[in-house]
């Protein structure tokens, strides 16, 4: 399997016609970064920052912060590194940071708790701002958004960290910022959201979820929870349109892309980055590698006139095995 990896990882993630189709990864722990430049990512499209909050007992200082994010951005340079602003509620819990409610996926989350915390959000953004010195690779990326109200809070606080930091004599630019679509609000205001940020990217996990109101972890209706649902790939492919009508780059960071027949699909519908879990990369890539850019287009526009997810993916698969 190493030898095979390690020959995989410096071949580019090409169709057979010569598309080119960056992969890039999630990320949690700084062991994940050592596996990802082994399988040649290309970037990180999501740091999830609440995971070194998780395996403390209360919440790591500015300083403490700092490290954490400078070894993820710093093992990665030059490559981009997408940090995500602290994402708990839901199903991420801090131990010392408790959320109690009845329903919270609809609760308290993401981007909602740290705008009614700015301390929060403000620490970790400075941490961001600090460990990126000298390194230019750093991304911000806020998650749960709904409404441009949100964004544009988020935005004031960036900038408020940038100009703090810069008063007290760090070298730093703001960094390009961008927004999570994972909320189904979120798909129909794409075109407002691109003209105030530098990038945008997809949560399909959260978004099948609300999109089907299916609990992503409950085993229940585990048979519910279909990413190939037309209704899915009908948001998909409609979030990638809106976004490049504004010229802004979108990419996808939930499990779908770590799929190699999500991935193609997806890299049809117009993705510019697909980011994925460092453990299905290199199956991805092979995908990417043994199909053409024209046939991904056909399959997409068979897929448009198919009603059904199982079918959908039963097409995905057969094909898949077909090409090798
Ligand atoms: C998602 O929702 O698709 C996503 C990438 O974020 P998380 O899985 O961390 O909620
Ligand atoms: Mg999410």
């Amino acid at each position: 399997v190493a030898a095979g990896l390690e020959q995989l990882r410096d071949k580019p993630a090409e169709t057979t016609d010569g598309f080119r189709m960056p992969l890039w990864v999630n990320t949690g722990l700084i062991a994940d970064v050592e596996r990802s430049l082994e399988r040649g990512a290309e970037g990180i499209g999501l740091y999830r920052t609440e995971i070194p909050f998780m395996v403390k007992d209360f919440f790591p200082s500015e300083q403490e912060q700092t490290q954490t994010y400078r070894e993820q951005l710093e093992a990665f340079a030059p490559r981009p590194v997408t940090m995500r602003t602290l994402d708990i509620g839901g199903d991420k819990a801090l131990p010392y940071f408790p959320i109690s409610e009845e329903n919270p996926f609809l609760g308290w989350r993401g981007i909602r708790v740290t705008l009614d915390h700015p301390e929060i959000f403000l620490v970790q953004v400075r941490a961001m701002l600090r460990a990126a010195e000298g390194l230019d690779n750093l991304r911000i990326m806020l998650p749960m958004v709904t409404s441009v109200h949100e964004v544009d809070e988020a935005n004031r606080m960036i900038d408020r960290a940038v100009r703090e930091l810069r008063e007290e004599g760090l070298i730093t630019d703001r960094p390009p910022v961008g927004v999570m679509v994972e909320v189904p609000a979120a798909v129909y205001q794409v075109r407002r959201f691109a003209r105030r940020v530098d990038f945008i990217s997809v949560g399909s996990n959260d978004l099948t979820q609300y999109l089907l109101a299916v609990d992503r972890n409950n085993p229940r209706v585990a048979g519910l929870y279909a990413p190939y649902h037309p209704s899915v790939l009908r948001a998909l492919e409609y979030i990638a349109k809106e976004a490049h009508k504004e010229s802004v780059p979108v990419s996808i960071c939930g499990e779908m892309a770590a799929d190699p027949g999500g991935a193609i699909l997806l890299m049809a519908m117009g993705y510019d980055v697909l980011s994925m879990n460092a453990t299905n990369l290199p199956k991805v890539k092979s995908a990417i590698r043994g199909i053409s850019y024209a046939r991904a287009g056909e399959l997409l526009d068979r897929i448009h006139r198919m009603d059904d997810a199982e079918d959908i993916h039963m097409l995905l698969r057969n094909t898949l095995q077909e090409l090798g």
